[in-house]
């Protein structure tokens, strides 16, 4: 049987509310899905890589729109591992623009977060719903990341 996590995160790769925000963010999650098998908040202290799981198909560039070379993308990971994720500046192949690894265009979305909330097969018919009311909730817009194992 395979899995969906939909993952929370916001918008910016360092960005922690303190934890009484979080766990009452965890409790107002579950009032959106209550049929969810488990909810789950990650936090570390350093940017982690927030996939998608099997849903990762590929990665295009943010601003001329090529496809990005998986090998391209693991050397740049492999580098911005070396420092924690904590710079995540990269110079892309494509078009020599500059932007950084959260900013690619993952599809389905990814993105670098030192939290997360994990919601363990949500089985809601539009988890959407719970962005707008959580994103003022945390002070920061957020993501959705929909994972599949
Ligand atoms: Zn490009």
């Amino acid at each position: 049987m395979s899995d969906e996590v939909l993952k929370l995160i916001p918008l910016s790769p360092t960005y922690v509310p303190d934890n009484e925000i979080l766990k009452t963010a965890v409790a107002r999650v579950r009032e959106y899905f209550p049929k969810a098998e488990r909810i789950e908040m990650e936090i570390s202290e350093s940017p982690q890589f927030i996939d998608p799981g099997s849903n990762l198909e590929r990665i295009t560039c943010p601003i001329c729109n090529a496809v990005l070379e998986d090998g391209w993308w693991q050397d740049a990971m492999d580098k911005a591992s070396e420092n924690g994720f904590r710079d995540l500046a990269v110079e892309l192949p494509c078009c020599g623009q500059k932007t950084t690894l959260n900013d690619l265009r993952y599809q389905w979305p990814a993105g670098f977060a030192q939290f997360s909330i994990e919601i363990h097969n949500p089985e809601a018919e539009d988890p959407e719903a719970v962005l707008p009311d959580l994103a003022d909730f945390l002070g920061s817009p957020l993501r959705i990341i929909r994972a599949h194992y």
